[in-house]
């Protein structure tokens, strides 16, 4: 069993949907089709879901006409017998129904939340009733039936893998099963959701749970690419990379994948691939536990890093101060991303500025505290970097006269992070383009 995941765009139009359809119908053997909702709904219904809680009836009306409209524009031209533009009509009426009851209502989170539900599932039903209307056999399997996350939001992958085994023998009979990416129960059974972007997450639970053969996540661009493509003019994708590999760079800023995505798959050792619905041919990029080593794989850098820096003599020849460090970052539950030492002072790195203030006043009982906002975390990974010569080296050659604020290097074996000031970034990423992939800057 395979599972395919297709991104909002992949549907946003009929001709794209249909796209998809016949893709899912040219590829062997069985799989579950994971869908997002049409490109643009998820934006709209969270609009929606904001002018509603706070009380903007009027504003919030106003856009579910418009998106009303769109989904009877998009029916009418996706199907094409009388019987399917009327069932395609039902479907859309439906779901509006449902969304005017809801706006109806007293709206809180929890309607919100099954509002934002809506997108998913309207697409999946398109998808389904397309394929009907050519007469290929599929069936439609509820995320809602199975997907899950427990009180710290977290998904609850044994429970997802039992329920998978209990529903999936009674459709053992088609090759084609589509369900909804993104959407959930939560713990008290209510709708909920993955956060943005979750449908890649979706197929990693699923493809984890039911020990696929293999993650397929298509969306329009050729794979992960060495390097960004806003800042440089020449990127290459990549063939291949590992599941380490991959977890940085999705994390560090490459946007082709939710950063949640390769631990249940990691977990199951199940290969992901990223392809191209624009060009199935092209080979994309597999993400698996196998992979070269030692050679520069890709860059990625990440903004709006804030770098600390703790000075103190207390921390001389003395231990339990880190730790002490640590826990005041931990009560403001503020992740640290890089780290650097030395014998008196510790500089860490921050995303997260909403507790920065508390976090310093805190710092300052150990010593003396510089904040230096608009840095940029650039990311180069590799496989078993140390296995390479000159590794450093190379990277600082290529760099010329860039100031570097930070390094961290050793803390896994797939990556160096540096950091440098924010107006340095496309500077250094045109530098290591050329310096260390040769491809120009
Ligand atoms: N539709 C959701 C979103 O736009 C989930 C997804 O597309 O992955 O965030
Ligand atoms: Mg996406």
């Amino acid at each position: 069993m395979q599972v395919l995941k297709f991104g909002g765009t992949s549907v946003g139009k009929p001709d794209r949907l249909i796209k998809v359809a016949d893709l899912v119908i040219g590829a062997a053997g069985k799989k579950i089709v994971v869908l997002s909702a049409l490109s643009g709904t998820t934006n709209m219904l969270v609009r929606i879901g904001e002018f509603l809680l706070t009380g903007k009836k009027k504003e919030a009306d106003d856009e579910i006409g418009l998106l009303e409209k769109h989904y009877q524009q998009y029916a009418g031209v996706l199907f094409t017998s009388s019987e399917y533009l009327a069932i395609g009509q039902d479907i859309v009426s439906r779901y509006f129904s449902l969304i005017r009851l809801l706006a109806a209502g007293a709206f809180d989170d929890r309607s919100y939340r099954e509002l934002l539900a809506q997108g998913e599932l309207a697409s999946t039903e398109f998808f389904y009733y397309h394929l009907r209307e050519r007469k290929v056999e599929s069936r439609l399997l509820p995320a809602l039936h199975f997907m899950s996350i427990d009180e710290n939001q977290e998904p609850e992958l044994e429970k997802i893998s039992e329920r998978l085994k209990a529903l999936l023998p009674s459709m053992s009979q088609v090759d084609i099963l589509v369900t909804q990416g993104y959407i959930c129960r939560n713990h008290h059974n209510e709708i909920d959701n993955l956060k943005r972007g979750g449908s890649d997450y979706t197929a990693s639970l699923i493809g984890a749970a039911i020990r696929a053969e293999e993650i397929q996540i298509w969306t329009d661009i050729d794979g992960m690419h060495n390097n960004d493509p806003r800042v440089v003019k020449k990127t290459q994708p990549i063939a291949e990379l590992t599941f380490d590999e991959a977890s940085e760079l999705a994390y560090f800023g490459a946007k082709i994948l939710h950063p949640s995505t390769i631990v249940p798959a990691q977990k199951y050792g199940v290969p992901v691939r990223l392809k191209n619905t624009m060009d199935e041919k092209a080979p994309g990029t597999l993400i698996s536990d196998k992979g070269t080593r030692g050679e520069f794989k890709a860059i990625a850098a990440k903004d709006n890093i804030i770098a600390i820096n703790i000075k103190s003599s207390r921390m001389l020849l003395a231990f339990g101060f880190l730790r002490r460090v640590f826990e005041i970052f931990e009560k403001y539950k503020t992740p640290i991303d890089m780290i650097s030492t030395s014998e008196v002072a510790v500089s860490v790195t921050v995303d997260d500025e909403s507790h920065l203030d508390k976090i310093i006043s805190e710092l300052q009982h150990f010593g003396t505290i510089e904040v230096d906002k608009h840095q940029t975390i650039i990311c180069i990974v590799g496989n078993k970097l140390a296995e390479k010569k000159r590794v450093l080296a190379d990277v600082f050659q290529s760099l010329g006269d860039v100031p570097v604020r930070m390094v961290s290097y050793g803390g896994s074996h797939n990556n160096i992070s540096i950091l440098v000031e924010t107006n340095q970034k496309e500077k250094s990423l045109r530098l290591l383009n050329q310096g260390l992939f040769n491809l120009g800057e």
